[in-house]
């Protein structure tokens, strides 16, 4: 069985909270895209932890989990991530985490280039998380980085590293007036942070093709939502990776393989972090108390996230584009104290109602049309199954499912690993 889970929306959906509950069932969880630019909360009986890089199945000693190719690795922050699991009693060997040889190594100047260009940019900003990310995705592509595979063989880091230094000094001094890169002190950072990691590298596409034929199954998980997605999300405001769930099986070296099953996971209202288009975006007041109401900060860094209604138009597109199969509504014990909840029905663009999400400057235009849905005005937090909840609640369940034509599995009535309903 290979399953998917992913954001239908900006991201922060809590799909840590979901993978946690859900791995049990599988036998391997792997990340497949992105850095450590955004987080999952997950809270269980062990405590609160925040994950960047690893991926959530790390909270359970028998699941094995894969870091991909599709990712981007700070090894500083991944060698800290791991000792602060440590710390907490959590079991970390290469016998359940794997990281692909082929993923991407995003060094201390792919930070800085990510400073010098947010604050070159001032502004204008895009809201960058200033953790490397583009820069090191832009190098991918240039194909001019390291790769995980590369701390395999330390002999040669000093002459790749002296070559990328050359070329990236070009922008560092000459473009951006920064003091130069010294590629002897990135080959330091590698030794420090990297060699230690030596024994977790592998080929990821041979070790799960095998495991897939052995009958294991797997859990595919994915940072940030769709409407980040490089290609498909609310461009240039984007990540700069694929997040959607088309691209779980490529990130992860498993290209010749096909989804069974794609489980999104969807927000009872909205939430964004950063700059960038939000239509169904709610202010003042309201804003604060859905805010608090929900706990909406950044987990990677702590900004209060922007909020709104539930969207119905760009969650229909998110559910598209993901090829949902299946969703988990999560959150929705946020509400309960709402006599009305606020839901962004469609959207005014130039004059005109539109159900379809708009790309580029008309999703910049476009303006809410809001409508009032009834509240359930109730704790639902207690709830574990469909007969405990008030017909309110599977009433706004059932509006969800016919607007964005798929079905609700698993409601998330709060962030601990029981707190759910299976529909
Ligand atoms: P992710 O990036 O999609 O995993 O989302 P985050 O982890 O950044 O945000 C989810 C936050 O909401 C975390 O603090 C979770 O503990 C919390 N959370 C997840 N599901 C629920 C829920 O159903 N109810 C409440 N109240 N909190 C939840």
């Amino acid at each position: 069985m290979l399953t998917a889970i992913v954001g239908v929306n900006w991201g922060d959906e809590g799909k840590g909270r979901m993978v946690d509950l859900l791995s049990q069932s599988y036998d391997i969880v792997c990340r497949y895209q992105g850095g450590n630019n955004a987080g999952h909360t997950v809270v269980n009986e062990r405590g609160k932890f925040i994950l960047n890089l690893l991926p959530s199945g790390i909270l359970r000693s028998e699941t094995v989990n894969v870091m991909g190719q599709g990712m981007v690795i700070d090894l500083e922050h991944l060698f800290h991530e791991i000792e602060r699991l440590r710390e907490a009693g959590i079991a970390i060997s290469p016998q359940n985490l794997k990281i692909s040889s082929r993923a991407t190594i995003c060094l201390p100047y792919h930070k800085l280039l990510d400073c010098l260009e947010e604050d070159r940019l001032a502004g204008k900003k895009f809201g960058s998380t200033r953790r490397g990310i583009a820069p090191v995705y832009a190098d991918k592509y240039y194909k001019k980085t390291l790769r995980m595979g590369d701390l395999l063989t330390p002999d040669t880091l000093a002459e790749k590293m002296e070559g990328f230094v050359q070329w990236k000094n070009l922008t560092v001094e000459k473009g951006y007036g920064h003091a130069p890169i010294d590629a002897q002190e990135m080959v330091q950072w590698l030794r420090r942070y990297g060699l230690p990691l030596q024994d977790y590298i592998c080929d990821t596409t041979a070790y799960l093709n095998r495991e897939i034929d052995n009958g294991k199954s797997i859990l595919f998980e994915a940072q940030l939502g769709a409407l980040r997605d490089i290609d498909f999300g609310i461009y240039p405001y984007t990540s700069s990776s694929s997040v959607i769930a088309a691209y779980a099986t490529i990130g992860t070296g498993i290209p010749n393989r096909t989804l069974d099953e794609t489980i999104g996971i969807i927000k009872a209202y909205s939430s964004c972090v950063g700059e960038g288009p939000f239509t169904c975006e709610l202010f003042g007041e309201e804003a604060s108390r859905l805010r608090e109401a929900g706990g909406e900060y950044g987990a990677a860094t702590g900004r209060p996230r922007r909020v709104g209604g539930f969207d119905v138009v760009a969650s229909r597109y998110g559910v598209m584009v993901q090829g949902a199969t299946s969703l988990a509504l999560t959150k929705l014990d946020v509400l309960g104290s709402y006599e009305k909840i606020p839901v962004c029905v469609a959207y005014e663009l130039d004059g005109r109602r539109v159900e379809d999400f708009p790309v580029g400057d008309a999703l910049e235009r476009a303006m809410p049309i809001y409508e009032y849905l009834p509240g359930f005005c109730c704790d639902i937090s207690g709830c574990r199954t469909r007969e405990e909840l008030p017909q309110a609640v599977l009433d706004y369940v059932a509006f969800i499912e016919c607007a964005v034509h798929c079905p609700v599995r698993y409601l998330s009535v709060g962030p601990g690993r029981e707190q759910y309903v299976q529909l």
